[in-house]
């Protein structure tokens, strides 16, 4: 089994800065797991010439975005050759031309990762330049970046021979690649219909965020500018391709697209699966957002990457000298409690002293030290604490619990609020109150963040809830023995247990200033009653017993299920296996199952107009629905009362056919247990919705006729 994992951004090493923040991390993580465990995943990216940018930050805070050119000899990538042993190039359509992309690969164990760079001298001057920076130019390159990343992507791999098995979509960014995959199909003979269900059955989609503004929208106008010439090689009009990625009249959103084209999509933690839901739930109003097929992967990191090498010593001798390969297995975890806490203190503290030799900083090892190191979008609300200085002053400049606050961060070129974030903390670092006890560092990236997030006590995170989809930052704290005081959204959301950390419940309701108001006195409070306190607790030896015992628990229950070994497992087994086998049965025989679903489905669509709900009652124990389903039959479709549970959920009680009353009209029943009463109260109502055993799953046609209310 073959995986193709497409994204945007790769964050595999700091040599190689072509990711800009956690989505490129987690891709990194993923192809790192993947080959750990033995599953042959294929990456498939762009090898932006300057990269992400490098922070410098002035005195006064402003932030200068520096690009350095870099030259692919020195980076850890080798040219991909074609069989003639010449460098390998694949054309993609842009417009009216085709721009050519130089292929190269970076090769991590057994797994590849290949990217594309579209500096070469057949290219125009200005083709050359398209993929200098990653989320660098506008709408225009946007696009460009993501005809490259998806139709050149999977040309790259025809190049290779490659066929996968399954095709994952790291976030919409990615989403042309079924476009591409239809067109191949078309140049076979085969119709768009049953293209399009061959490409679904084995593509995945991941989605990363719950920030509306966070997917790609692009107008109708946009992709006829750059794919006019490309529509009629699907085999189908305009109207219909741009159809698939269609919101509101004339907007092609990336999001939509990767969810019309997958067999599975998913969120990245659990609450981030049921936020998407809703988010999706807009597109498809007529589904309960309850309904909407969105599964939750919680993410995960490499803990091998971001361990500290004195921690992963004490790993080696005290949980099993493999414990890399079994970092899953929360047996081997338990044993963490075997570690002496002299110990697992003293090996904490050697990576405190080098990230502070490393970064520089005044302080001090025996100084409870927080860390605040993310993305600077605004969501993150970096600046939370400075609300009052009064308080802050008081609780760093503490006379017996000193504490000192690390932050570090880049904020995207175009993100002028993020900018003013960094502008502000410069300055408060800079106040004489708060001189080497607030600091920031600079350009933000895998070295700066290993060093940080192996060498604080504490790491902050304070989220405007729900959206941070999942944040990993933290995971990487938890397995060098740093607690996590965060808002419970995201993956924290799910990962608190009262003892392994500190959780801020984060108001979801009010004024924004209520909210920041609400959760920044819930971490002030925190620091002073409980995290000061705790870890200045020291015994004779100058260790704090209590904070051990909670690292030691933060160990135990985090680190066997955040890291990206369980995290790749689970898309092997919910994703990967079952599409793999899903894809072999729509493609078998000349795509038989593929053309007999579109062909149902073409019926159903061109039917559904006279499915109607015509009545619905209640006598004495039965609920009876009479349904009108003209040419439609009674076993393509699936009667529901569907009602409130009352927590947020729903109840759903199946309706049996009982027998046709008219041409074309059927009555369907079932014994429902409650009061006319309970019905109304529940906000009962019947729906009917097209099944078949070759769906991927229940609301695939996006097809529901509700009963009137
Ligand atoms: C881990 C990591 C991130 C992601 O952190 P979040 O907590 O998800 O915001 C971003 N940038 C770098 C350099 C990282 O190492």
């Amino acid at each position: 089994m073959t995986i193709a994992y497409f994204s945007a951004e790769f964050g595999l090493d700091e040599s190689l800065p072509i990711y800009s923040g956690g989505l490129g991390i987690l891709a990194g993580d993923h192809v790192k797991a993947a080959n750990d465990i033995g599953i042959s995943l294929m990456g498939v990216g762009v090898l932006y010439r300057r990269g992400y940018f490098q922070q410098r930050i002035h005195h006064d805070g402003s932030q200068e975005a520096l690009y350095p050119v870099m030259d692919p000899n020195r980076l850890p990538v080798k040219p991909v050759l074609n069989d003639w042993g010449d460098p390998l190039f694949v054309g993609v359509p842009v417009g009216n031309r085709t721009v050519f992309l130089k292929v190269w690969c970076a090769e991590v164990g057994k797994a590849k990762v290949y990217l594309m760079d579209s500096d070469i001298d057949r290219n125009s001057e200005a083709d050359r330049r398209l993929t200098d920076r990653l989320y660098g130019g506008d709408q225009n390159t946007r696009i460009c970046h993501e005809i490259i990343l998806g139709i050149g992507g999977v040309r790259v791999l025809r190049a290779l021979g490659v066929e996968p098995d399954v095709w994952h979509m790291n976030e919409g960014h990615v989403a042309f690649l079924t476009l591409e995959r239809i067109r191949e199909y078309s140049a076979q003979g085969i119709p768009f219909d049953t293209a399009l269900e061959a490409v679904r059955a084995n593509t995945v989609f991941t989605t990363h965020t719950p920030v509306p503004a966070g997917h790609d929208v692009f107008s109708f106008e946009l992709l006829d500018r750059y794919l006019s010439d490309y529509y009629w090689q699907l085999g189908e009009e305009r109207a219909k391709i741009l159809g698939l990625g269609r919101i509101g009249e004339d907007q092609f959103n990336m999001t939509r697209l990767a969810i019309r084209t997958s067999s599975r999509v998913n969120g990245v933690s659990k609450l981030h699966a049921q936020v998407s839901k809703e988010l999706f739930h807009q597109w498809t109003p007529q589904i309960p957002a309850q309904d909407i097929p969105v599964t939750a992967i919680t993410n995960g990191i490499h803990t091998g990457t971001w361990a500290a090498p004195e921690m992963k010593e004490l790993f080696t001798r005290f949980l099993s000298p493999d414990w890399e390969s079994q970092v899953a297995d929360p047996q081997i975890w338990n044993r963490i409690e075997d570690i002496p806490d002299q110990e697992l203190w003293d090996a904490h503290i050697r990576a405190k002293q080098r990230m502070i030799e490393r970064l520089g900083l005044p302080i001090s090892q025996n100084e409870l030290t927080i860390g605040f190191a993310r993305r600077f979008a605004t969501y993150k609300r970096a600046a939370l604490l400075f609300a009052d200085p009064e308080r802050l002053d008081r609780i760093v400049n503490h006379p017996n619990y000193p504490v000192c606050i690390i932050y570090a961060g880049k904020a995207h070129p175009n993100d002028y609020p993020g900018q003013d974030l960094i502008r502000t903390i410069k300055q408060v670092s800079l106040m004489e109150r708060f001189k080497n006890r607030i600091f920031l560092v600079e350009n933000y990236d895998i070295k700066i963040a290993s060093h940080l997030v192996q060498g604080v006590d504490v790491w902050l995170n304070t989220p405007l809830k729900p959206m941070e989809a999942s944040g990993t930052s933290g995971m990487k704290a938890a397995v060098n023995g740093v607690l996590n005081c965060s808002v419970l959204d995201g993956w924290w959301s799910e990962a608190f247990n009262g003892r392994n950390g500190w959780g801020i419940e984060g108001a979801m309701s009010g004024s924004r200033e209520e909210r920041d108001q609400a959760d920044r006195e819930a971490v002030y409070r925190l620091l002073e009653e409980e995290i000061s306190p705790l870890y200045y607790d020291w015994d004779d030896s100058g260790i704090s017993p209590g904070w051990i015992a909670k690292v030691k628990e933060s160990i135990r229950s985090l680190a066997p299920v955040y890291n990206t070994n369980r995290m790749v497992a689970e898309y092997r087994e919910n994703f990967y296996q079952p599409l793999a086998e899903r894809g072999r049965k729509l493609l078998a025989n000349r795509m038989e199952a593929a053309a007999r679903v579109a062909a149902y489905k073409r019926f159903i669509r061109r039917n559904w107009q006279h499915v109607e709900v015509q009545s619905v009652e209640l006598s004495g124990p039965m609920v009876q629905a009479v349904i009108h389903l003209g040419p439609v039959w009674n076993k393509d479709v699936r009667v529901e009362a569907v009602g409130s549970n009352g927590y947020g959920g729903l109840w759903k009680q199946q309706l049996d056919y009982a027998y046709e009353i008219g041409r074309g009209i059927h009555l369907f029943q079932a014994v429902y247990g409650g009061t006319a009463e309970e019905w109304i109260r529940s906000n009962a109502n019947v729906r009917v919705f097209p099944v078949s055993p070759e769906f991927a799953d229940d609301f695939e046609m996006e097809l529901v006729a509700w009963g009137r209310k």
